[in-house]
């Protein structure tokens, strides 16, 4: 069956991609690291949707847990053809008040993690001579918010990534974009204090901050057939923010 493996899907962005890509007939690994009873409850919407996929707790920032979480997932489904890297965390600290223990963690699960699952991915993928690669990226990896130098260098290294990637794997017929939202309400968002956030309202033209859906929809979309001749880019949904 049609498989899709999404980093981080317990909630949030993730949750949203995995729903969507059952929705697009994909079983869906639905991997998270704490929180098993909200992948649990992603789950069960995925089958009220008349989706397949399974629950599979990895802590991707371990190499052997993210061969694992790859392996178990073509064990259930017989095959990858979709890797959703999008497991990440904002560890937000202006330089001076940066400690070095949330910096390796940030560089841990936002860099590391993505090579990770995306080796394992593609040494599968590189069998079949197809699959995708869609990597998590934010605005914030082009554009320089203050307080952000480790998240912003966290992102600048999967665009990167992202573009290697992409030039390294196409000949296999495996395709590698990014996905790079601005401001977008969950979980990660909520942490903000009001002032910030009205500040960051104001910032965006649309005057909105996204939803996780509107993310899974352009995840679908690269996933698809329609971006078949698609790789290597950075796609921007921000509501304008970085224009
Ligand atoms: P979120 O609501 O905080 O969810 C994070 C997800 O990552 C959870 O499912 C969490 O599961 C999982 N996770 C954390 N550590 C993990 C680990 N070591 N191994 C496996 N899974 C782990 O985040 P989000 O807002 O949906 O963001 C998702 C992605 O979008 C991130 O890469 C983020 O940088 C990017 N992004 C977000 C925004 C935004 O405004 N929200 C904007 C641009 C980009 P557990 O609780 O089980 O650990």
């Amino acid at each position: 069956m049609k498989t899709a493996v999404i980093t981080g899907a317990s909630r949030g962005i993730g949750r949203a991609c995995a729903v969507r890509l059952a929705k697009d007939g994909y079983a869906v690994v639905i991997n998270y690291s704490r929180s098993e009873e909200e992948a649990q409850k992603a789950l069960d919407i995925v089958k009220a949707n008349g989706g397949e996929g399974m629950i599979y707790r990895a802590d991707v920032t371990d190499p052997e847990q993210a061969k694992a979480l790859i392996r178990e997932a073509e064990k259930a489904y017989g095959q990858i053809d979709v890797l959703v890297n999008n497991a990440g965390m904002v560890k937000d600290a202006y330089l001076l008040m940066l400690e070095t223990k949330s910096l390796d963690k940030c560089f841990d699960l936002n860099v590391k993690g993505y090579f990770y699952c995306a080796q394992a991915a593609a040494l599968k993928m590189f069998r079949k001579k197809s699959g995708v690669i869609i990597n998590m990226s934010s605005v914030s990896g082009d554009m320089a918010l203050a307080g952000q130098s480790v998240y912003s260098a966290t992102k600048g290294a999967i665009n990167s990534m992202t573009r290697v990637l992409a030039r390294e794997l196409g000949e296999r017929g495996i395709r590698v974009n990014a996905v790079a939202p601005g401001f977008i309400e969950t979980e990660m968002i909520d942490v903000l204090p009001p002032d910030k956030k009205e500040e960051y309202l104001k910032a965006v033209p649309m005057h909105r901050f996204g939803t996780a859906d509107e993310v899974a929809n352009v995840v679908s979309w690269l996933a698809s057939n329609a971006c078949a001749y698609v790789t290597g880019q950075i796609i921007t949904m921000d509501g304008g923010l970085s224009l």
